[in-house]
Parts: C-alpha cells; structure tokens; sequence
C-alpha cells in the first residue's frame, strides 16, 4: 500500500486508525510442512525464500517474543563480504548482493545505505594480511581498495593518526558494505512471508520437541500446545543451545553477550562504517546523527541480554584511543543480545544427525550481514534436502573432521567486527 504525505498526516491525527497490520496473528494450526523456531532476521528470511523461492508456504514461524525482540533488533547494522576464505567470501558476497536488491525484492524500505566499511591497519604486517584479504576479495569478484594513511585521513580527518603505538597506516575498504536498519530487515522479511500464507506466532516459547520412535522429530511443545511438522527448522541464534538440547542435540556454541552503544545526535561527521585493527572496535553514524559502535563480547557465557560495565569501559577506552573527539560526545544508551558463538567463528547451515531436524546457528557477532544469504541457503537445505552450494562449508560435522572455517567469523584479525 502506498501512501501520500497527505494522508500519513491525517493517520497520523487520527491515531493511525485505519492503518493495517503488516501480518495477521494467527492461532497455530495443529500441523505444518515446516515449523521455523526463532523469528529473528534468519528465521524470517527462511520462511520468506521458502514461500517465494520454493513454493514451501505451510510454514510457522514460532518465536517466543515479538518479532525483532532478538539480536535482528540489537545489532550495529553493519553489511560487507570482505572476508578472506574461499569457505565465507562467495557466502558473504551472495548475501551482499541479496542486500542490494532487497527493498525491490520485498518491497520495503530497510534503509540499505552502502556507505563503504574500512578496516585500519596499524603496522607493516597488518597492512600485508589486509592487502592479502583484499586480493583475495578481487579473484571472487568482489570490491576491494587498499588504502594509504593520506587516502583515510581524506575519508576520516578525526582518525588518530599519531597514536603513540597504533597510527593509523591506512586500511581496506569495501565502498559496497554499509548499513542497514535492522528492524526494518525484520519486518520486510515478516510481511513478504505472511502475505504468501506463512503464519507467524508470536509470543510461543517452543518449550520441547516431540520425537517419534525412530528418534525422528514429530513437532514442538509450545506455551500454545503441541504443533506438528515435517520438518523443524531451527534459527534461535543465542539460544541455539538451549533449543538444541530439548532435542539431546549436543552443539560446539557457546552464548556470549555482545553490548552496542548509542551517543546523542551530532551533526553529519562520519560517513563509513570504520573498524579499529588496534582493538575490535567499529563505529558509524545512524541517519539520526548518534553514532553507533561496539567492541568485543563480554567474557563469560550468559543468556542476559545485557553486559558488564568493564565490557563498558574497555569500548569507551578503544574508541577514544581511535577517535579522542568522542571523549566529547555523550552516550545516549547501551544494551546487548546474546549470540550463538561458534568453536571457529563461522556459522552452520546444516542437517544434523536427527530426522527432520535442521539447524542454522553459530553466527557469532557477525549473522546480521549474513540474513538474506542464510535465509536463502537454509530455505534451499529445506526445500530440496539438499546444501546450496555456497553454504558447503558451513557444515555442522566439520569440528569432529578437523576442517574448520577459521576466519574468526569476521575478517582477519582477532576480533574483527
Ligand atoms: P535473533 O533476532 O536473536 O533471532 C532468534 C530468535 O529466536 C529470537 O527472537 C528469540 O526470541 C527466538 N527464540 C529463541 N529461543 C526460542 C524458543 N525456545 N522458542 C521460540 N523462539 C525462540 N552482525 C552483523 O553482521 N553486523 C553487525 O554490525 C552486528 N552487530 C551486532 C551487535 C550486537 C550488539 C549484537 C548483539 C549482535 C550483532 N550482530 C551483528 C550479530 C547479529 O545480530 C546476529 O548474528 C543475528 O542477528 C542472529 O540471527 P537472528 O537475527 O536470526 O537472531
């Protein structure tokens, strides 16, 4: 539905009156093909492909909050596929190319705003890893600049250049990664599913999961009642593990909480994503004027959707270290969301050992870019029982092989965002 500025002004003294949802909520039915456990960005978006790309539309999305409630409504929004191994890169950069035809594709404004995302570098052995990233990133076709001290200070003149031991050297941009309003990722994907007849069942917390005989999954219970399905498709990021073993599903994730922050409103002064190579901290500046950043998990695994105030300091002392103006800038809020970390980093889209039973977890600090690509790739495993292509490596089996996908879920430095 469109609508004029008009009548959004008379909505809008009218108390939004005669505006309509933008998906029912329906009662359970007491079956269905697919049942989706977690309606976050992954969830949703595996529905989505299902119906639209698979035909696959007795689908529930079950989720025990309201939708965006998980880390799809609490991540720092950042896109890019600059990843250096041939088991992430072609993943990342379908998912980017998803990104850039997404609002077409659903027809929803989620603010896609491709703003470029640098990474700095600080010494000579940095710069040659990232130079090693980016060429990487050219032979799959993907964008890469490295950049030298005088091409950043252009971009970011604010940067601290002369830092005692970490000086910014230069840094690798992606000009095709930026941002994206979450929320709105969540919403589009919820509204593209439920009009192609998914149903979408907030506030049910899947409490258990019926087995049959053979062991093979019959259904889930629910704070609404049983419901039954072919197939159960598991997206509950953070809580994957706790999912998981309603199920005897023993996984290699553990749940840490990440913490982002938001200043007050400021004029225009930061126009890319920039990520510190000194600390794992990475910042960018919301369409509002607050900036936005982050730095490492908190140390200790919890499912509290919020941290500690060390976690606190270590961020503000990262970020002035990289910026000594923002020691000026208040911040506004800060809050977390639990993350289904995996033992190497990299995620899994996967089968697991149990009939029906289908997992998509491990996205670490790092599963907000990799939504549409996950929800394509999981929808693909479902429909057709069969792994895409790109998601090849992402299997769950790899730990016990020894073939892990170890770039640290985010690029190549320890903690890269
Ligand atoms: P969620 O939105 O968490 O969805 C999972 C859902 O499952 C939740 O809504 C939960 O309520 C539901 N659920 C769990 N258990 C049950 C149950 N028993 N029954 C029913 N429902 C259940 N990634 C990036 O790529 N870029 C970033 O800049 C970035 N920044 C981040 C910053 C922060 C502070 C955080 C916390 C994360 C960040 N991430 C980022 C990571 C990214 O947000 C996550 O990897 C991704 O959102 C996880 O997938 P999801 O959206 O499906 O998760």
């Amino acid at each position: 539905m469109r609508y004029s500025a008009l009548s959004i002004i008379k909505q809008a003294l009218s108390g939004n009156r005669r505006w309509t949802p933008a998906w029912r909520e329906p009662e359970p039915k007491p079956h269905y093909d697919v049942i989706i456990v977690g309606g976050g960005g992954h969830g949703l978006a595996t529905a989505y492909y299902l119906a639209k790309e698979f035909g696959i539309t007795n689908v529930a999305v079950i989720e025990k909050g309201y939708i965006g409630s998980g880390n799809v409504g609490r991540n720092t929004t950042i896109i890019r596929s600059n990843y250096l191994l041939e088991g992430n890169n072609p993943f990342y950069e379908m998912s980017l190319k998803l990104w850039e035809g997404l609002e077409r594709d659903f027809n929803y404004n989620a603010m896609v705003s491709q703003r470029g995302v640098l990474n700095l570098f600080h010494s000579d052995g940095q710069r040659d890893e990232y130079a090693r990233r980016g060429n990487a990133m050219r032979l799959h076709g993907v964008d890469a600049d490295l950049l030298d001290r005088e091409q950043v200070r252009r971009l970011a003149p604010y940067l601290n250049f002369d830092h005692g031991r970490f000086p910014v050297m230069g840094g690798l941009l992606q000009k095709r990664g930026g941002t994206v309003r979450h929320d709105a990722v969540a919403w589009g994907y919820a509204r593209g599913a439920d009009a192609r007849g998914v149903d979408i069942i907030q506030h049910c917390e899947v409490t258990g999961i019926r087995r049959g005989p053979g062991g093979e999954v019959e259904g889930v219970e629910t704070t609404k009642g049983f419901i039954g399905c072919n197939r159960l498709a598991l997206a509950a990021a953070g809580n994957t593990t706790t999912v998981g073993r309603m199920a005897d599903l023993a996984l290699p994730i553990e749940t840490h909480v990440l913490q982002a922050f938001v200043s007050e409103g400021l004029k225009p002064i930061i126009d890319n994503v920039i990520t510190y190579g000194a600390g794992h901290f990475y910042i960018s500046q919301s369409d509002k004027g607050g900036l936005v950043f982050g730095a490492n998990i908190d140390y200790y695994s919890s499912y509290a959707q919020r941290g500690n105030l060390a976690t606190v300091e270590e961020t503000m002392q990262e970020g002035v270290s990289l910026i000594p103006g923002l020691s000026r800038a208040k911040a506004l809020r800060a809050w977390g969301g639990v993350m289904d970390m995996s033992m190497d980093g990299s995620p899994i889209i996967d089968r697991t050992p149990i009939d029906n039973l289908y997992l998509n977890a491990g996205w670490c600090y790092g599963g907000f870019k990799a939504t549409p690509a996950s929800g394509f790739c999981f929808a693909h495993l479902i429909a057709k029982n069969e792994t895409h292509h790109v998601s090849r490596f992402m299997r769950l089996d790899r730990f016990e092989r020894g073939y892990v996908l170890d770039e640290g879920g985010k690029g190549p430095q320890p903690n890269m965002h």
